[in-house]
């Protein structure tokens, strides 16, 4: 069978062996012909054109150029000796040197003749120069088959077994040539001839060894629709299957919450606060268990729409839990509920890490008799005693802390039937990375602020304007508002920020000796760290300084400035964060972002992006492209996102086009039947019965 050749152990393949074998399989997860075959170049470099030596320049990866050597010599001294060979075109000079090898190549190079030279130029003592080039004389037929070389990715230990580039390469066309007729078509006819897509066996030949630009391009293009279309195939078909068999409690009693509306309800809601509240209302009666994400920018107000929901489940005689990252954001929302529940007569209840063993037990008591209708708390709620009578509804706030199996567990609090779940997110996800990390979820989305909000000001200022902007805080402090000063924190370096942070604190307390300061940092016990908090939330103190340990979550309207020390060293997404710690009152707010005058081009686009936008969608995109969606939300663990080669930073458009063509695909054709999407069935078949990881999504 065609499809079990793809499944042969690597070791089979002419120039494999065993021994290497081995090593695929531990370097790379290599471990069969349809591994191998996936192993994709990152890379390649490009044969299809000469540069001269005038148009060297530093960000340049490896060229070709075409150069006479004028001259050798061997210079340094004994130990650090290098050959260093002059050579020119006729637009400038440079050099090509060599560290190891020296007399070989001393040996074999000739001056006077020109030579096709390959590397990646450096500039040294204001001339370009290549080490270990690749060089070939030129002959009559340089030039005329221009190419582009893969480069596979590597580790130091296959380089030391000489397994390079050009030997992955060569077992690549080896493959290539054994796989003619194996290789089935993917992708049905009408979608490729809708995206112009080439077919499979094109493809795979085009994206290891292209024959021009154009033709990887297309052939990239094609392998990324195909991987992204079979990972939304497969979320979206695990959505249809949850839908058809959950079952959900039926939670339709708004009494509660047409009580709270008319009556209680602190202030007007956004219109996306209630369209959100709807369709959250709509999943809870629907019979169906909820899996929906709520996305929010900071400060949209997700808490208040939490808990008109709990309202839905009280009034229908469900219990509702919320479970925060920290101690300070589950005090905080206990505190903010208990206070919009109390006309309602609602029991709320807050269970943390240290609440005392005689409280502990009297809210054990409660949940079980079902007294208590709504209890907050840090991961304390996943402890085996805490049994719920009848958990309706379960809330999850800032969800990126909590793993995925931490949160299944309190789905499985109640003993007869799933909760509904809402898991709550400030941190912005690209729709792009929402489709595929939660493509099984329904997401819902506050789009809106509050009225009367004035967007926060943000400004990058240099380290040397420190004078001015510590004036401007006198200002702020002066017109009775408070400011928090901001340090990176990073545990690689704790010793030396951790020193910063005192320092900076310690010249904060001789700049405003007038002034009650805050300091808050992760080396502190959680009552010194709460301590602080309170006194600074109570308008003791009226600066905060601190490490990032605020990012999240607390609310303190008053402050209304934001200094972020060193900021090019925060991700972009933790700027935001920070940002939104102020901004929550009436009055303007402020953020500035102080850096050292160098910065690198990164940094400097996190900078300039805080400074153009506060949205944080908009921001999160920007993040995405800098960083890959690896590092965001610590997705990595997930292994969603172990992509072979679509970006879900830059593929956004193919990712867009991949989840339509699916789900139509899913609608019209569910049970796949029709003769065109017989190619979708076999592929799916395949994907589950081979060895061969044709996703890397197990
Ligand atoms: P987040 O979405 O960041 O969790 P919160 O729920 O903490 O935001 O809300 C931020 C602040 O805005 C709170 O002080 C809250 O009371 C207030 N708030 C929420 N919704 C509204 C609204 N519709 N109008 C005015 N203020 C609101
Ligand atoms: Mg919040």
């Amino acid at each position: 069978m065609a499809d079990r050749f793809f499944d042969t152990p690597i070791e089979y393949l002419k120039g494999v062996g065993p021994q290497r074998a081995a090593l695929f399989n531990k370097e790379l997860g290599i471990f069969t012909f349809g591994d191998l075959l996936q192993h994709y170049p990152y890379r390649y470099e490009d044969r299809t054109r000469f540069y001269t030596i005038a148009e060297l320049n530093e960000d340049m990866p490896a060229v070709q150029l075409i150069v006479t050597i004028t001259r050798m010599e061997i210079a340094g001294t004994a130990g650090k000796k290098r050959l260093v060979a002059l050579a020119e075109d006729p637009t400038g000079k440079m050099e090509l040197v060599w560290f190891q090898g020296i007399k070989w190549f001393a040996e074999r190079i000739r001056t006077g003749i020109q030579y096709v030279v390959f590397g990646t130029p450096v500039k040294y003592g204001g001339k370009y120069s290549i080490a270990h080039p690749e060089m070939e004389p030129v002959t009559p037929n340089t030039g005329k088959s221009g190419f582009l070389q893969p480069v596979y990715s590597l580790t130091e230990k296959l380089r030391a077994k000489h397994i390079d580039s050009k030997f992955i390469g060569k077992l690549q066309r080896e493959l290539l040539s054994l796989a003619q007729g194996k290789i089935h078509e993917t992708l049905p006819d009408y979608l490729r001839k809708k995206y112009n897509l080439p077919d499979k066996t094109t493809a795979l030949l085009q994206i290891h060894f292209p024959d021009n630009h154009q033709l990887l391009a297309s052939a990239s293009r094609r392998l990324k629709f195909e991987e992204l279309f079979y990972i939304q195939l497969r979320l979206l078909k695990m959505k249809r299957v949850r839908q058809e068999k959950s079952q959900g409690m039926i939670l339709n009693n708004t009494s509660l919450l047409t009580e709270f509306y008319n009556r209680h309800l602190p202030f007007e809601l956004t219109e996306a606060q209630k369209r959100v509240i709807r369709e959250i209302y709509t999943d809870m009666k629907s019979g169906k268990q909820m899996n929906r994400l709520l996305q929010g920018d900071v400060g949209s107000g997700k808490t208040i729409v939490a808990f008109a929901c709990m309202l839905i489940a009280a009034g229908s005689g469900a219990q509702s839990a919320l479970m925060a990252p920290t101690e300070i954001l589950a005090q905080q929302h206990f505190k903010n509920i208990r206070r919009l529940a109390e006309p309602l007569q609602l029991n709320v209840a807050l269970l943390t890490g240290s609440v005392r063993k005689s409280e502990r037990k009297k809210i054990h008591q409660q949940l079980e008799d079902g007294s208590l209708h709504i209890l907050i708390g840090t991961h304390a709620l996943l402890e085996e005693n805490v049994q719920f009578n009848n958990l309706g509804l379960a809330v999850i706030d800032e969800q990126h802390r909590f793993g995925v199996a931490q949160r299944s567990r309190l789905w499985q609090k109640n003993k007869t039937m799933e909760p509904h779940i809402l898991v709550m997110t400030a941190t912005p996800i690209p729709r792009t990375l929402a489709m595929t990390l939660y493509g099984d979820l329904d997401v819902s989305v506050i789009d809106e602020l509050p009225a009367g909000r004035k967007p926060v000001k943000t400004v990058h200022r240099f380290d040397s304007h420190r004078l001015a902007v510590f004036g401007f805080l006198r200002e702020q402090m002066a017109a009775g508002r408070q400011v928090y000063i901001v340090y990176p924190l990073i545990e690689e370096s704790e010793k030396t920020d951790l020193k910063h942070l005192m320092d900076g604190y310690e010249s904060i307390c001789r700049a405003f000796p007038d002034v009650h300061i805050s300091i808050v940092h992760g080396r502190m016990t959680a009552e010194a760290k709460e301590f602080e908090m309170q006194r600074f939330v109570k308008g003791e103190t009226r600066i905060m300084v601190a490490t990032t340990v605020i990012e999240v979550g607390v609310d303190v309207p008053n402050a209304t400035v934001m200094v972020i020390e060193n900021a090019e060293r925060f991700g972009l997404s933790q700027l935001h964060q920070l940002r939104g710690r102020v901004g929550r009152g009436a009055e303007q707010s402020y953020c500035i972002l102080m850096t050292d005058y160098k910065l690198t081009a990164d940094a400097r686009k996190r900078i300039q992006t805080m400074v153009k936008t506060n949205n944080g969608f908009e921001i999160a995109e920007v993040d995405l492209e800098l960083r890959g969606p690896g590092d965001l939300l610590g997705t990595r663990q997930s292994g969603m996102l172990d992509l072979l080669i679509a970006d879900l930073g830059k593929d956004q458009q193919l990712l867009q086009q991949a989840r339509e063509e699916a789900l139509r695909l899913l609608e019209q054709d569910p049970q796949l039947i029709k003769p065109e999407n017989q190619v979708v069935l076999h592929q799916i078949k395949l994907q589950k019965q081979s060895s061969t990881n044709w996703s890397r999504i197990s």
